[in-house]
């Protein structure tokens, strides 16, 4: 083994009078596992699992201190006697395992999604239809100790320590900015009385817990939004909290409401870690960075920058649990990498369905989906190496069959090779470096370059063959879809083909957008800058104003698109759920004019005929790029015998996405 290799985030780091074993924290996530307790085993495997594989301290999902607190009706809640037993099941999982655990305690405010709703003042969310009813004084100090009830139930059930929840805009943060703190009493008015009711429930906490219980708290190092704290209003939060005793402060970055991204995978690696350089600089306590930190080296870099004590990772512990034993075992390259797609964790949390992720079908199904090694190896063929055929071909070997993937192509990754090249979705070369060092680990022997054709798999005595050949793109049927003007996405993103400086785009799903952005930005070699992005979305981290907001200063777009698309509703309304609005967004900046409800009338020399509303129209363009789905292609499968399997796109390619192709190539592969 070599010698340790991340000197800073193996080491131990002292928390009140604790230690935890390295610098890596489980961020919060919300599985939707932590609401009704006949799912606390499936807790207790998921948090075990990351606790075996080296993380130090996790942190759980948000519970409820009381029920106006809750996120929407009845979610996980823990203010009684009796909830202790349910939770022992997870804090002596995660204790077998060599790890800690701290209840994060979450009162939603006004993102509560029910009429019963509390916040400072009576003021509505812009992301809420439900209008909070203001606390008297009296509820501020109820809710005060009932999150120090909460505390010391946790205590009780065996946990470490809590996570006050003092960011993201929950309650607390509706009372520490005026935004939504309009109080005329104590808890309102002046910075000190905004910032009174955490101050409390910090030292409430304390104070029934004792010294020996880690306390935590969330500190929104940068609100994003206007009429947000200042930048010193947040340092004085810091300093007060500390007084009051907490043992750590973690970061939290903007208000679910913020209109700057914080999470999505354009937001340029450890962004926000300035923030929390400045609070670290102003209190004795371990500060903890998050946000976009996905990767040891980074970390590694961030603490031996003195930016933070130690990193919160969440997302990353999905898709890897074992992250931190193999960044210890120099393996770092086998990491697989979360790509901040969102699309099987937080859009699913958003949906009130179970969390996952979509490099890791395991997550939150620990118990569920388990790769058991094979008593019986069986020679496999799977043709294609998208990502439903790399999934299944890896886990298949993984279990101890002999597994052979071919592709056509000189590369694996199917149509992830596109997804790659999009401006913002450079994380997606990453889980093709992952599948391509899983390739070796788990001995897939590889063929690539090497078309299947029908018939030729029959007489090579495979017992299981599994076609995974994916999708070509739709040709609508268009008057003059022959046209020279005429281009695949596949043309324009493989490079075919130089694109002029008027395109119109046909078709408004994932793709049409990613070719939007592809086509707006001007060429780079990498992921944008860090102070270009900045500037883009207007955050300063050194700006006296409110919430670390400034003139937002866009790029010029690179060429003039339209995005046009057949229905009336509007374009991007089906991307993904905490992703989409980004990419409508970036759009918007980047001056592309969408059009629904169009009616492709025909492609001549002049350029693309439309109808909007029954009026006749003429886009000049010098390029029609076409993005109108796609046909599964299945030509080698065999219906009907029971060694035969179709998986991903080839199985079905409306709605497809990677999320969908992994999970289907994983659960065929344990299966087999
Ligand atoms: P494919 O990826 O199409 O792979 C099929 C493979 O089979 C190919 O490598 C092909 O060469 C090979 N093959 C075909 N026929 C043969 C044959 N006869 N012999 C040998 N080999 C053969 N999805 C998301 O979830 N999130 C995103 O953000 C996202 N962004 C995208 C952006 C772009 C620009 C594009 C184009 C796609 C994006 N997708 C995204 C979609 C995602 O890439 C697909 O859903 C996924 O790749 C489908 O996987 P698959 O394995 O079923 O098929
Ligand atoms: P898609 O989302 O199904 O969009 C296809 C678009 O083409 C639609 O806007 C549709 O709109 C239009 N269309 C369909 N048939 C047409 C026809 N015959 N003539 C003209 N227009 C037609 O598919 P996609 O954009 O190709 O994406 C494929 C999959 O990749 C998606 O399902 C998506 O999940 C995944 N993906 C995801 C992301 C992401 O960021 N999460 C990004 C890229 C891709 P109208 O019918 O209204 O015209
Ligand atoms: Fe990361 Fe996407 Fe997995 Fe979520 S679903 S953990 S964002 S890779």
């Amino acid at each position: 083994m070599p010698a340790k290799a991340y000197p800073h985030l193996l080491s131990p780091l002292d928390v009140g009078r604790t230690q935890l074993k390295n610098r890596v924290i489980m961020g919060s996530m919300h599985t939707g596992l932590e609401d009704r307790f006949w799912h606390y085993s499936k807790l207790a495997a998921y948090f075990a699992e990351r606790a075996r594989g080296g993380v130090a301290l996790s942190v759980t999902g948000g519970i409820n201190p009381n029920r106006h607190g809750w996120f929407y009706p009845l979610a996980g809640t823990f203010n009684r006697k009796l909830d202790i037993r349910n939770h022992r099941k997870i804090t002596d999982a995660v204790h077998a395992e060599g790890g800690k655990i701290a209840l994060q305690i979450l009162h939603a405010g006004r993102y509560s999604y029910h009429p019963f709703s509390r916040s400072a003042s009576a003021i509505k969310s812009p992301i809420n239809p439900f209008k909070p009813k203001a606390m008297s004084t009296r509820e501020v100090k109820k809710t005060v100790r009932d999150f120090a009830r909460t505390a010391e139930l946790a205590q009780a059930a065996g946990y470490d320590g809590i996570e006050i929840m003092g960011s993201e805009g929950y309650l607390i943060n509706q009372f520490t900015a005026p935004r939504s703190n309009k109080r005329k009493d104590e808890y309102g008015g002046s910075a000190e009385n905004r910032r009174r009711f955490p101050v409390e429930i910090v030292a409430e906490a304390r104070r029934r817990c004792g010294p020996d219980f880690i306390i935590m708290y969330r500190l929104s190092v940068i609100d994003l939004v206007p009429d947000g704290c200042t930048h010193e209003e947040v340092l004085a939060l810091a300093r007060d909290v500390e007084r009051a005793g907490a043992d750590i402060i973690n970061s939290g970055v903007g208000w679910h409401e913020a209109r700057v991204p914080t999470i999505v995978t354009s937001v340029p690696r450890a962004a926000f870690v300035e923030a929390t350089r400045q609070v670290k600089a102003v209190v004795s306590i371990p500060v903890v960075a998050s946000n976009r930190i996905n990767d040891p080296d980074l970390a590694e870099g961030i603490l031996a920058d003195g930016y933070a004590d130690a990193i919160s990772m969440a997302r990353p512990l999905l898709a890897d649990p074992e992250f931190v034993n193999k960044a210890a075992a120099g393996r770092s390259d086998e990491i697989n990498t979360c790509i901040a797609c969102n699309q099987a964790c937080l859009d699913h949390t958003f949906e009130l369905k179970r969390a996952s992720c979509l490099v890791n079908p395991r997550a939150c199904h620990e118990t569920e989906l388990v790769y058991l090694k094979t008593a019986q190896p069986k020679k496999v063929a799977v043709v294609g190496a998208g990502p439903a055929g790399l999934a299944c071909a890896t886990v298949a070997a993984e279990r101890g069959h002999h597994v052979t993937l071919f592709d056509q192509a000189e590369r694996i990754g199917g149509q992830f090779n596109m997804a790659k090249v999009i401006p913002g979705k450079e994380e997606f070369h990453q889980t093709l470096r992952y599948f391509g060092k899983r390739i070796e680990r788990t001995g897939v022997k590889l063929v690539l370059n090497r078309r299947i054709s029908e018939g030729e798999l029959e007489q090579e005595g495979f017992e299981e063959i599994v076609i995974a050949t994916g999708v070509t793109p739709r040709m609508p049927a268009i008057p003059g879809i022959d046209h020279a003007k005429v281009v695949s996405y596949v043309d324009v993103l493989t490079g075919k083909i130089e694109v002029g400086g008027r395109v119109a785009v046909i078709g408004a799903g994932g793709i049409g957008f990613d070719v939007c952005e592809f086509l707006a930005e001007h060429p780079r070699d990498g992921a944008q800058p860090l102070p270009e992005w900045l500037r883009e979305w207007g955050v300063d981290f050194q700006t006296q104003t409110r919430g670390g907001l400034v003139e937002k200063a866009p790029e010029t777009p690179a060429r003039q698109i339209y995005l046009l698309q057949r229905k009336t509703s509007a374009p991007g309304k089906d991307l993904g759920k905490t992703s989409g609005w980004v990419h409508r967004a970036t759009l918007k900046s980047r001056q592309v004019e969408m059009l629904p409800g169009c009616q492709y009338d025909r492609i001549d020399d002049h350029g693309l005929h439309v109808s909007q509303d029954g009026k006749q129209g003429l886009l000049e363009v010098d390029h029609v790029v076409i993005c109108a789905g796609q046909e599964s292609q299945r030509d080698l499968y065999r219906d009907g015998e029971a060694r035969w399997h179709l998986i991903g796109g080839a199985d079905l390619a409306a709605e497809l996405d990677a999320k969908r192709a992994i999970k289907q190539g994983s659960e065929l592969a344990a299966s087999l």
